[in-house]
């Protein structure tokens, strides 16, 4: 209580403008993911590693835009290449010679992308790859996972399935081998596909276990089913995104987040023998997918000069690293302060979770001790330490040792102050 309104006292222009905000969009939002209570921070600039504030404080941006920031604030090599391109034109209504390049790149890393296709969101990617499973199979019944987040329409919290996607969704529970097996084998000819985010991102940062994963992809094949790995979280923890680390190769890949370079970015590709039904030169009827933005130039500048010039192997590696770092010193610190918290996740993303674990589905966070998070995150703003709201954190390469050594004697001292 005493953070909360310590926080009320020192947030006056953010309080201001959630009033005014309110006026014009339902609860002052835009992003209902931004939203907490009881106003949230507005932001007026970014820099690197550092949000600024509207109240004039500087945060540690821990969180680098949901996954989407991982290049950090305004990179110099990201502002050149958007600068190039402002100054080439925007929006072309036509094609670009960066569209072609970016395609081969994301071709080059993610090898089970035969052929790509842009979008403008990781939403509109997964409606896409959905569709195309659809189109392909000729099926339309598709098995999520609870927790699962393939987007604003795709979400698969507790609630159940969602409204206005023209699919049947049947929602398993996260890393049930058997109940997969089970659904999979009930579902039989009329599954189209299998979506699933090979580690739950806002579900928890939980991963998939290798059995379960393997095992989709064995039951998906012997359905006549598709696998959909959505990688829009997870692509950034290996160079092949996780199906690489994994060995699994899924028939569809989902995109999204920071391979825009920051700017608003999805694709799905896969085998090219179902990606063909989108290629407009095809004999025969061909599936609609058009998108005014799809390519537009600034997004497809960003992530271009993201992947050729600063995102190489070692820099993704690196970062990855530091992450298991920083988790491995924040899970010390909880466990010595005997606090019943359990950090999840892998390289570069983390969740503190505020049940004594072990974490292994969104079914094991029954019980969660909602005011711990609570205590926490407000506990880190006042530090100067931004993460979401869920306690998750995704690290940017702006994020140094000497940064992470801070967050660490933060999470201390929350321990220190709010501990047994
Ligand atoms: N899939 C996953 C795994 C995500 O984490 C998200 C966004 O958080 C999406 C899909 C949706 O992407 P977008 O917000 O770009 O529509």
């Amino acid at each position: 209580q005493a953070l909360r309104s310590s926080y009320v006292d020192a947030n006056p222009r953010s309080a201001e403008r959630h009033e005014l905000a309110r006026r014009s969009m339902p609860g002052g939002n835009t992003r209902t993911t931004l939203y907490y209570e009881p106003f949230p921070l507005v932001f007026e600039r970014a820099e690197g590693a550092h949000l600024y504030s509207l109240d004039g404080r500087r945060y540690l941006d821990l969180l680098g835009d949901y996954t989407a920031g991982l290049y950090g604030h305004s990179h110099p090599v990201l502002v050149k290449a958007l600068h190039a391109a402002l100054d080439e034109g925007v929006s072309f209504g036509g094609h670009t010679e960066r569209e072609a390049r970016f395609a081969a790149e994301l071709r080059r890393r993610f090898p089970a992308l035969e052929l790509v296709r842009f979008t403008n969101s990781g939403t509109e990617a997964n409606l896409f790859a959905l569709a195309a499973a659809r189109a392909h199979t000729g099926r339309s019944t598709v098995l999520v996972f609870r927790g699962g987040y393939h987007g604003g329409v795709l979400a698969f919290g507790q609630g159940g399935a969602p409204l206005n996607v023209p699919h049947r969704f049947l929602v398993g529970d996260y890393n049930d081998v058997d109940g997969a097996r089970e659904i999979i084998a009930e579902a039989g000819d009329e599954l189209a596909a299998v979506l699933v985010e090979p580690m739950l991102g806002s579900g928890g940062t939980i991963p998939g276990s290798p059995e379960f994963l393997r095992t989709l992809r064995e039951e998906t094949a012997r359905a006549g089913a598709l696998l959909i790995f959505d990688e829009i979280m997870t692509s950034r923890l290996a160079p092949g995104g996780l199906q690489q680390v994994l060995g699994i190769t899924p028939d569809l890949t989902t995109l999204g987040k920071y391979l825009g370079g920051g700017m608003s970015f999805g694709a799905f590709g896969g085998r090219a023998g179902i990606m063909r039904g989108f290629d407009p030169s095809a004999p025969g009827p061909v599936w609609a997918h058009a998108g005014t933005f799809n390519n537009n130039t600034l997004t497809m500048a960003a992530g271009l000069a993201g992947l050729e010039h600063v995102l190489t192997d070692t820099a993704l590696d690196e970062l990855n690293a530091r992450g298991e770092r920083l988790r491995g010193r924040l899970r010390s610190v909880f466990t010595d302060a005997d606090i019943p918290f359990t950090v999840t996740g892998r390289g570069s993303l983390m969740t503190f979770h505020p049940v004594p674990g072990p974490v292994g589905s969104p079914a094991d966070l029954t019980g969660a001790d909602h005011a711990a998070r609570e205590l926490l995150f407000f506990h880190l703003l006042e530090q100067g330490y931004w993460m979401a709201r869920r306690a998750m954190v995704a690290l940017s390469l702006a994020i140094s040792d000497t940064d992470c050594d801070g967050v660490v004697a933060a999470f201390e001292e929350f321990a220190d102050r709010y501990g047994a």
